[in-house]
């Protein structure tokens, strides 16, 4: 079953209003297991909504119309819905006349032009309008296929207005749509990846996903992140849960430690539960991320057990200060060194009695120092070091984009090191 939706309207045509009822719709269709394989936007022509509409209502089997129920000349989905039909509509007395009513109920005269609100697609069936005038139509019906034998065609009309469409949607649509669709369920299964190359990802599991036809997998990548989808529909939820969960499983094997998350926990959740699990403390010193590293940190509840805390060491002096930096490796190697880098690391352990220390220095830009022991160095130059009293490791990175963009990826290197230390 395969369903598209038009959203009707000129002004979603302009760089200035957006169609969201389809992505609500959308939404709503899949939680039923019906795929959307289109969604069309008609300006409010006569000529161009019968052609989009002649089309769905050949390529899909469900085809529902958002927008144009209104009473204006340019509200023309249900003329339009009709012709591309070729089915006739009438006025319906009762729906005339409880517009009237809610005309009387404000005590003016209702306006002809509201009168064609009340024409019905013939054998439609009329949807509740709890929050507007215009009522929605569905029709079940059958139109003839290429080889001449009869296609069953549900045609839905829907208000434009979100705050009409979507409780009319949920109360009038979703249960006449169970009962004739048949019983499927949709299992989702997501792995989640950081500061691996979407094309590496994808050149090591597309000829395990391929194989998976009756399984859609979508790769999302940003933020130093990439994450696989997997989704699937069967008659059954164990089925198609065990569907997803076979896929997941081939492509944890193929991709290993690569992969933080297997059940939709974020980084700093895993880090979180691996310093659980060990019972270990950590502490940050932060330069050219400024903290975003233990923001990023507290931002997950009850990790007060296990990150003790951090310090901002922007200049040299609180280097120094904090993380006890010798002033003279400061002036020998400059701050944006993996000697200093290394130092940060192993003093702010010292300093905070934590079991891991980890330091963080480099140039966020956009310009890099033009003097001292730092001029030169290039922007997007960062040395991230993780120090646990044995050992002190320390990475460097050269990292592309902007001043926002290389902090983050920073920050997140830094949470994938220690992830890393920590498996
Ligand atoms: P009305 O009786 O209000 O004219 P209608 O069914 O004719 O209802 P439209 O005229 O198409 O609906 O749209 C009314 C308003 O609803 C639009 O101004 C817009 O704000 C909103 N709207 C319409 N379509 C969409 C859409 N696809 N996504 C989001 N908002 C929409
Ligand atoms: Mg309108």
């Amino acid at each position: 079953m395969i369903a598209e939706i038009i959203a009707v309207g000129s002004e979603m045509l302009t760089p200035h209003r957006q169609d969201t009822n389809s992505l609500f719709l959308t939404g709503g269709l899949n939680k039923l297991g019906v795929s959307v394989a289109f969604k069309t936007i008609v300006g409010d022509n006569f000529q161009h909504l019968v052609s989009a509409a002649g089309i769905a209502i050949r390529r899909a089997d469900i085809v529902i119309f958002s927008g144009g129920l209104g009473p204006t000349e340019d509200d023309l989905t249900r003329e339009a819905a009709a012709a591309a039909l070729g089915i006739d509509m009438h006025r319906d007395p009762a729906v005339l006349e409880s517009l009237r009513q809610r005309f009387a109920e404000r005590r003016i005269a209702m306006p002809p032009n509201n009168e064609k609100q009340a024409d019905v697609l013939d054998r439609a069936i009329l949807l509740n309008n709890k929050t507007g005038s215009a009522p929605g139509q569905w029709l079940d019906t059958a139109i003839p296929g290429p080889e001449g034998h009869p296609h069953r065609k549900i045609v839905i009309l829907l208000p434009g207005p979100p705050s009409e469409l979507k409780p009319m949607f949920d109360a009038e649509c979703r249960p006449r749509l169970s009962a004739v669709l048949p019983q499927r369920y949709i299992a989702t299964r997501m792995l989640r990846m950081a500061l691996i190359p979407e094309s590496t990802v994808d050149a090591r599991t597309a000829p395990i996903y391929q194989k998976f036809t009756d399984v859609e997998t979508t790769i999302l990548a940003g933020s130093g992140e990439i994450q696989l989808h997997f989704s699937t529909t069967k008659p059954s939820q164990k089925e198609a849960q065990a569907r997803v969960d076979e896929l997941a499983e081939l492509i944890e094997r193929e991709m290993g430690e690569d992969i933080f998350s297997a059940q939709g926990t974020s980084l700093e959740e895993v880090v979180q539960l691996m310093l659980g699990l060990r019972d270990l403390t950590l502490s940050t010193a932060e330069s050219c991320t400024g903290g975003l590293l233990a923001e990023r940190l507290t931002s997950i509840p009850n990790i007060s057990r296990n990150f003790i805390g951090g310090a901002v060491v922007y200049s040299d002096a609180l280097k120094t200060k904090f993380a006890n930096v010798p002033p003279a490796l400061l002036e020998q190697y400059g701050a944006i060194s993996p000697e200093v880098a290394r130092a940060l690391a192993d003093g702010i352990r010292d300093f905070t009695g934590s079991s891991i220390g980890i330091g963080i220095t480099g140039l966020a830009g956009p310009a890099g120092p033009t003097s001292g022991p730092d001029a030169g160095r290039p922007v997007g130059l960062v040395y991230i070091s993780l120090s646990d009293g044995e050992d002190t490791q320390v990475k460097q990175l050269q990292l592309p984009g902007d001043r926002e963009r290389i902090r983050l990826w920073a920050s997140q290197h830094a949470l994938e090191m220690l992830r890393r230390h920590l498996q």
